[in-house]
């Protein structure tokens, strides 16, 4: 293009998420170069409100890549969940059936903490771009392109080109047609999320199924709590006041069931999110590679998300540093049969967690749904098999 600036590095790395961000970091931690290009401000990717819940494998790795410091200090180790039904709670305790744990430290956090490692090691990042393309990606000399900040056109070659520009960026668009395969699945329900300025009424997560609909109630901090309502698709946010969602949360949480009560506050976020699973297969075309939601996306009640973004990144940079430092193409070359094998198994669960616990209008299917409760709740393999996979299984699993 006239005018364009070329410039070269060893990855240009598309997305500034978490899987983008991280993986940048543990590159450079091995001495490889990065660029990253990011459609949105450094502000609004740090701003979003997602997942909250960090399972072992993940905590381990930003504590070995030295991003632990403020998750020591702020982040609240959970040793289990809380499964519920109408006059039933039973307390599900990984570290018990598994010796693995969870952490509450949410995306924010992670993303900030990522941001401020990449400031303290100068990573250029490109933020607020727009009209990313991907060049020659079947050639070892692959390039994206984007008009910068200032209106700038752009080429960033490489070595390697990483797509973890999530569910809408172009990467996986980039995979032709005739060699993806894809497979989705969406929800006939969402999640009405909101973030309420009171402490938690719960030490640990509370899953409940009621027959009014799924309701969660989950937190960020001492200070602030974050409840989830089952509602149909495409309910506008609108139609619920916050008496209203305090109300319905009291009733599927059941507030006052054996002297539990839920304590109301502040909203300060209410928004509808949602549900879908989608994976597409491979995750590696010629010197293109995804990660994160770029290639998979859960509904969120399995709290993988994030983690199956961290655990992708943290498969992946080794496999690109025995690639590009020491001319090792064996890792990349397992990279997509690797991750896959974790991202299906993350997916299964996360579907078995999301039907078990959102009502349908069938009796039968509530039927069923309390049967698996109370066998899950009941029987050790049931809780064991919850927690293996709830708690996260090892990266490379
Ligand atoms: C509303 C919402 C709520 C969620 N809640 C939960 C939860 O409770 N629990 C859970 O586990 N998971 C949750 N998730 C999922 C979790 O947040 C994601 O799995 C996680 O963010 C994946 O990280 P990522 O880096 O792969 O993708 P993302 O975080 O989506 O990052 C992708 C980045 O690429 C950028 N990008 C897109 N297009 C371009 C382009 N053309 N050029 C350059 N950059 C581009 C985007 O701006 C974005 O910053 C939620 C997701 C959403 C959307």
């Amino acid at each position: 293009m006239p005018g364009e600036t070329t410039t070269r590095t060893q990855v240009v790395v598309i997305g500034a998420g978490p899987a983008g961000l991280l993986l940048a970091h543990l590159l450079a931690a091995d001495g490889v170069e990065s660029v990253v290009v990011e459609s949105r401000s450094e502000e609004y990717v740090a701003a979003r409100i997602r997942a909250g819940i960090l399972e072992q494998s993940t905590v381990d790795l930003l504590r070995g890549s030295g991003l632990g410091d403020r998750l020591e200090r702020e982040g609240d180790q959970h040793h289990g969940i809380y499964l519920q039904w109408p006059q039933e709670r039973h307390h599900v305790d990984f570290v018990s059936l598994t010796g693995r744990s969870v952490w509450v430290y949410g995306q924010t956090e992670v993303q900030k903490d990522l941001v401020a490692a990449a400031q303290a090691r100068g990573q250029v990042v490109h933020y607020e771009v727009s009209d990313t393309a991907l060049h020659d990606l079947e050639s070892d000399r692959p390039s994206v392109t984007f008009t910068d900040a200032s209106g700038a056109a752009r080429r960033v070659e490489a070595d390697v080109v990483v797509g973890c520009d999530g569910s809408f960026g172009p990467s996986r668009g980039a995979v032709p047609e005739s060699l993806r395969q894809t497979w989705e699945k969406v929800y006939p329900y969402s999640w009405l999320g909101v973030l309420a300025d009171v402490a938690p009424s719960t030490d640990e997560l509370i899953y409940a199924w009621h027959p009014d609909g799924f309701a969660m109630h989950s937190m960020r901090s001492a200070t602030v709590s974050r409840l989830y309502l089952q509602v149909p698709n495409d309910t506008p946010v609108d139609d619920w006041s916050d008496d209203r969602i305090w109300d319905a949360l009291s009733t599927r949480l059941g507030h006052g069931q054996d002297g539990w009560t839920l304590t109301p506050g502040p909203i300060t976020e209410k928004s509808v999110l949602p549900m879908r699973s989608f994976v597409q297969t491979p995750m590696r075309h010629g010197r293109l590679f995804l990660a994160g939601d770029a290639a998979h996306i859960v509904p969120p009640t399995g709290a993988k998300g994030l983690n199956l973004a961290v655990a992708d990144v943290g498969l992946l940079s080794p496999a690109l540093v025995a690639l590009l430092r020491r001319g090792d193409e064996g890792p990349t070359a397992a990279y997509s049969d690797t991750a896959l094998r974790r991202v299906w198994r993350c997916t299964h669960f996360s579907w078995w967690m999301t039907t078990m616990l959102h009502t349908s209008e069938d009796p039968f299917d509530a039927e069923l749904q309390l049967s698996q409760l109370r066998w899950v709740t009941s029987s050790e393999a049931g809780t064991t098999g919850l927690a293996e996979n709830y708690a996260g299984l090892p990266i490379g699993f």
